[in-house]
């Protein structure tokens, strides 16, 4: 499988990829935020990094999600519900938007499927739009791991969006894998990370032009039983957790209470990859002190020097095949 990328190239510095290029006519993946669960300004932070991006807004940028689109079966799906699910469905709205045309009547499903990751705040806030204070969605499916569909259904506020049928649950055990349709596969990926509530896994998404990986959350890489070069072999396009630069980006707080791969750790894993393997690396979910959000950092230009890539919110990227060849 290759990768291509649909409209632009990331390596380049051209803005966000919405505009007059077309969309790929085969299955892709729109990055519909890329920061922490606290978004980019965060709450409180009067720091140059948040300051900057109250003044310019084009420095914003919304939680980590992916949009997964099947344009030949007119299908969607999203990766994860962010507390900026409301700008997020406006973004996703170019792409296979089931209320197109307005044809449908009511507050029909969003998504063919959202597919949580996990319990924390980035994750799964955004499905409280999905109420009767706000959409009010009919029968929206939700797919999650047993244990974040307990909290759903047993927990208030989710249980009411049950309840009522703004959402339907379908379950998938960390390890096992689900259709999405008869042409995309869903597989969770248990991983490592803080779980006061749930579990938490990675979605590894095959189509039938390529797949990809969204693994927002995970503890170091070595905590891990999967070989992170051999999962990023099997996908096209791997969103990876980018949290923290570096060990010193909070001051004043015990870093290993958050434990997540470090930048600097993922670039050292990875410095013996192939150019083709480090490439399909797209950094993703950065806390607001990450100086990879500078584009003049030197940070910045640390990662564009090692060939991974960083998730540029609003990019399209197309999952390739292998056409043309045998
Ligand atoms: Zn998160
Ligand atoms: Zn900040």
């Amino acid at each position: 499988m290759r990768l291509v990328l649909a409209l632009a190239l990331l390596a380049s510095c051209a803005p966000a990829t919405e505009g007059d290029a077309p969309l790929p006519a085969g299955p892709y993946a729109v990055v519909l935020g890329t920061a922490q669960d606290g978004g980019l300004p965060q709450l409180g932070c009067r720091a140059a990094c948040c300051e900057r991006a109250r003044v310019e807004p084009s420095a914003a940028r919304a939680v980590a999600s992916i949009l997964v689109v099947d344009p030949e079966a007119g299908q969607r799906w999203l990766l994860d519900a962010t507390p900026d699910l409301p700008s997020q469905v406006e973004r996703a709205r170019a792409h296979q938007d089931p209320r197109d045309g307005n044809q449908v009547e009511g507050r029909p499903p969003l998504f063919d499927g959202i597919l949580l990751t996990h319990a924390h705040m980035g994750h799964c806030l955004g499905l409280l739009h999905l109420g009767r204070e706000a959409y009010g969605a009919r029968g929206q499916r939700v797919v999650c791991t047993p244990t974040m569909a307990r909290i759903l259904r047993e927990e208030a506020p989710w249980s009411l969006l049950v309840d009522a049928g703004h959402i339907e649950l379908v379950e998938v055990e960390p390890g096992a894998s689900l259709d999405l349709s008869p042409r995309v596969r869903a597989e969770a990926l248990p991983v490592p990370h803080r779980g006061e509530f749930s579990d938490t896994v990675g979605w590894r998404i095959t189509t039938p032009a390529g797949a990809l990986l969204h693994l927002p959350d995970i503890d170091k890489w070595e905590r891990w039983e999967q070989d992170l070069r051999e999962v990023v072999a099997g996908v096209d396009l791997a969103f990876l957790d980018a949290t923290f630069f570096d060990g010193g980006e909070l001051p004043g707080r015990d870093m290993a209470e958050v434990p997540h791969p470090f930048v600097v750790e993922t670039l050292q894993r990875t410095r013996s990859w192939l150019p083709e393997e480090r490439a399909k690396v797209h950094l993703i979910h950065l806390n607001h002190s990450n100086p990879l959000h500078d584009p003049a950092s030197p940070a910045t230009e640390q990662l564009w020097a090692s060939g991974l890539r960083l998730a540029r919110q609003g990019a399209v990227l197309g999952l390739g095949t292998d056409s043309g060849r045998p």
